[in-house]
């Protein structure tokens, strides 16, 4: 056994006293003691390496009861909200199991009392949602039913059973004479894309749904819903969030619903225990909000003055109930399918809508069909010189990444990001495979804004139990939890928690305190607004953990009867 380590870089060695495991490793013949005292060094360095060490460290002794509670409370779900899937036959039992695909576990993850624990959990900042796709798909179609300048069009007349599921719908407010000529989606001789008053619609609304009946307005409002969302079934179809996306954006784009939505949205963030966020709304320069009416227009400046009037109001009112929310900021986001002149003007309109404060910029849309971000390189580095003439700091925050493949252009993005010093990346589900890029991040310290009900719904994993985040964080590489596209996933923040929760025994406690705290320091927030924020958190988070050990010291005594596996 030696006492020092060396290592040899080409022509240089270094030596440097070694570590405990790394003279345990040395051993070649153990005895059984000294096989035992080896395994802990190693199992003790790997522990102190972890993401969460520091937290776990300085834990209080309120937070170790309160991580011990969570992990038997993990296993009591396990035992009694799911099943095995066969029997000691082999024979199926209709249960679920824990972490089986989130869309079919929804109903089963909203019962237990894990999910209960993950909604009080004070969850920092949300940094990666898309404006268009925060609230529950009703909502927005709730909006729309007393709204004379709603129109409403489909791809196939709605005749049939057939065309009911196969038409693609969408909606826009406009004038009457925008609309015409009008035409009704329930006659054969519908002409493809011709609009009809939704008013009208839902009076004619009338569809035999198996053994439903659905008719009227909330006929119209359940069978609308249930095209928006993603079924099990259509996992890994790209294609719905677009069919999604297609049907949001008219429901979106007028006044009262966009207030009404943003201060929805604020407040379900507040619901979610959420303390700050960053939206990314879809801006282009031919973006425009109308007027209830459908006969005036709100450019991106207009838009902008709305979020921020909605956000001082609602902001305002939760102070007043005694409630808090310390703020939220706006990620101007572009299609990556843009031409590189659209984009040019984008960055210009960026000045005109954001000057005012921090905030940052994204290309937004499926990697694999836009443009890479190499294709932009002179005017995002244009864009960064312009910046820091007027001494403004305005961050890229890219979505990159979102691919199983390596050496792909959605994977060369990353290289990109990095140059184009990114100060987060959007999904970055490839960075695990590229250690050197790994590295990168934590020294440039690019947080990663991971989505894992995104990626699982997308089929970038089969399950939550193969999704890359244990990877990255076993890595030390800076994440966030995000829930990106919560509407289509019938998804929340706290889903997201949750699956990371159940998706890798090794995440703890301590380690959703670590991706909370994260969260905080890689937010656009100044130095001001950051302190306050975590001030708020901190006390939160020690709220948390005290209610924890309240309420759930139950499972301290339980006894499990099933093993893991
Ligand atoms: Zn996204």
């Amino acid at each position: 056994m030696t006492d020092t380590f060396t290592v040899q870089y080409f022509n240089n060695s270094i030596t440097r006293p070694a570590e405990p495991w790394r003279l345990a490793i040395a051993e070649k013949e153990y005895s059984p003691d000294e096989y035992t005292k080896a395994l802990e060094h190693i199992q003790l360095a790997e522990r102190e390496r972890a993401f969460d060490a520091t937290v776990e460290t300085s834990a209080t002794e309120v937070e170790r009861r309160a991580a011990e509670i969570l992990s038997r409370i993990r296993n009591h779900d396990r035992e009694q909200v799911y099943g095995k899937a066969l029997d000691t036959n082999g024979q199926p039992t209709g249960k679920r199991t824990q972490g089986e695909h989130f869309l079919g576990n929804l109903d089963l993850i909203d019962q237990t009392d894990l999910m209960n624990i993950t909604k009080r959990m004070p969850k920092g900042a949300h940094l990666h949602i898309h404006f268009n796709s925060c609230l529950p798909a009703k909502f927005l179609i709730q909006q729309a039913r007393n709204i004379d300048a709603m129109y409403i069009r489909s791809t196939l007349p709605l005749t049939s059973t057939k065309n009911l599921a196969a038409s693609r719908i969408s909606f826009m407010v406009m004038t009457e004479q925008e609309a015409a000529p009008l035409a009704d989606l329930w006659t054969n001789n519908y002409p493809s894309n011709g609009w009809m008053p939704y008013m009208e619609f839902q009076q004619k609304f009338k569809v035999e749904d198996g053994d439903r009946s659905l008719h009227g307005t909330a006929g119209a409002e359940t069978w609308l819903e249930q095209k928006i969302l993603f079924s099990e079934e259509e996992t890994y179809a790209v294609s719905q969030t677009s069919r999604g996306t297609q049907m949001m954006k008219g429901l979106f784009a007028y006044e009262s619903a966009f207030r009404n939505y943003t201060r929805a949205c604020i407040e379900d963030f507040v619901k979610d225990n959420i303390q700050y966020a960053e939206i990314r709304p879809n801006f282009m320069s031919t973006n425009s909000l109308k007027t209830n009416d459908g006969k005036g227009s709100i450019r991106n400046e207009g838009i902008m003055e709305i979020i921020n009037q909605e956000l001082r109001n609602t902001m305002l009112e939760i102070e007043g109930q005694k409630g808090y929310f310390g703020g939220m900021k706006v990620i101007y986001c572009t299609p990556r399918i843009f031409k590189k002149e659209q984009i040019e003007v984008a960055l210009d309109d960026y000045y005109v809508a954001f000057v005012d404060d921090e905030k940052g910029f994204d290309l937004v849309g499926e990697e694999e069909m836009g443009n890479e971000l190499r294709h932009f390189v002179p005017e995002f580095l244009a864009f960064q010189r312009k910046c820091k003439e007027q001494k403004l700091e305005i961050p890229f925050l890219f979505h990159c990444g979102e691919t199983l493949q390596v050496g792909d252009k959605t994977d060369g993005n990353l290289f990109d990001a990095i140059l184009l010093n990114a100060k987060r990346i959007g999904h970055g589900y490839a960075v695990a495979r590229h250690p050197l890029l790994m590295q990168i991040f934590k020294e440039k310290n690019i947080a990663i804004e991971s989505c894992p009900i995104s990626n699982e719904v997308l089929g970038l994993t089969p399950t939550i139990a193969a999704h890359n985040l244990p990877i990255l964080l076993a890595n030390d590489v800076p994440c966030t939890i995000n829930s990106d596209n919560a509407t289509f996933y019938r998804s929340s923040l706290s889903h997201d928690f949750y699956q990371t929760m159940i998706g890798s025994e090794s995440m703890s406690l301590y380690g959703w305190k670590q991706l909370a705290i994260w969260s905080l320091e890689h937010s656009c927030m100044d130095d001001k607004e950051r302190e306050n924020v975590i001030a708020e958190w901190t006390r939160r988070w020690e709220d948390f953990c005290q209610w924890i050990v309240e309420d759930y010291a139950w499972v301290e005594s339980w006894e499990p009867k099933l093993t893991r596996h």
